[in-house]
């Protein structure tokens, strides 16, 4: 038996923004040999009349359209199977801030359904109506909901297994371990002036690793002292 690829579909006014970067690189090869699938499907499919209308004007007055809950709760509706399981997001700048922890959990499920917001954002009641979690890649504003869809996907597809060359790679990095990671050197040894620290190429594994571990820190509480546990900042 075949593993059941990782299973993203994508609900979204521009369905040809999709695979889009996704296509190229590790995800790109990972896509073609089936580790993860994706669908991307066209809201307006669920649009009203001739027009195939998805917005409307904001109750209460305002600037900007709204994206009606009638017609994204039934591209909701359209996109899970019976039995779907997968947690239903919402990109959204009100959303909680995406951590490598709730990527990570993303990652080792079945997949996600995505949706994209546009104009003002959505109408509130098909957030509470389909159960989506709202989820924020930060404090800016985007003009759609997409490229913080495939910010999201990046992030779990380079964690599904077999999609980086080498699974250590993934478990060193910046918040993984709670904390920024170690700056990193390669060939020549000098340039324009700059060495690269004696430590790390005198061969002494343990003095790397406790080099490493006190640059983490270090640039950890100069950068983001918020990352730290309560009493080490
Ligand atoms: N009027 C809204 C912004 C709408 S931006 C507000 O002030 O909160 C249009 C769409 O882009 C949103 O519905 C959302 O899907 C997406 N978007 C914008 N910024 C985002 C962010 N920081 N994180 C995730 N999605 C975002």
């Amino acid at each position: 038996m075949t593993a059941q690829p990782w299973h993203a579909t994508v609900l979204t006014l521009y369905p040809e923004m999709f695979p889009g970067p996704l296509g190229v690189s590790l995800s790109g090869e990972a896509l073609a040999r089936g580790t993860w699938a994706l669908e991307a499907r066209d809201i307006r499919e669920h649009g009203l009349g001739r027009h195939r209308a998805v917005d409307d004007t904001p109750a209460g007055g305002g600037a900007g359209m709204v994206l009606r809950c009638d017609v994204l709760g039934a591209a909701i509706d359209a996109a899970g199977e019976a039995g779907d399981t997968r947690p239903r997001l919402l990109m959204s700048p009100r959303g909680r801030p995406l951590t490598q922890a709730r990527v990570r959990a993303l990652s080792t499920g079945p997949g996600i359904v995505v949706v994209c917001g546009r104009f003002e954002g959505v109408d509130e009641r098909v957030i509470a109506g389909r159960g989506l979690e709202e989820v924020s890649i930060g404090d800016y504003i985007l003009s759609g909901g997409e490229i913080a869809a495939l910010v999201l996907l990046d992030a779990c597809i380079r964690l599904l297994p077999g999609v980086m060359g080498k699974v250590a790679s993934g478990e060193e990095e910046s918040f993984e371990a709670g904390t920024l990671e170690y700056p990193h050197y390669t060939r020549p040894r000098d340039w324009e002036g700059r060495a690269i620290p004696d430590v790390l190429t005198g061969g002494n594994h343990r003095a790397i690793a406790a080099w490493r571990r006190a640059e983490s820190e270090r640039l950890t509480r100069e950068r983001r002292p918020d990352l730290l546990p309560p009493g080490k900042g």
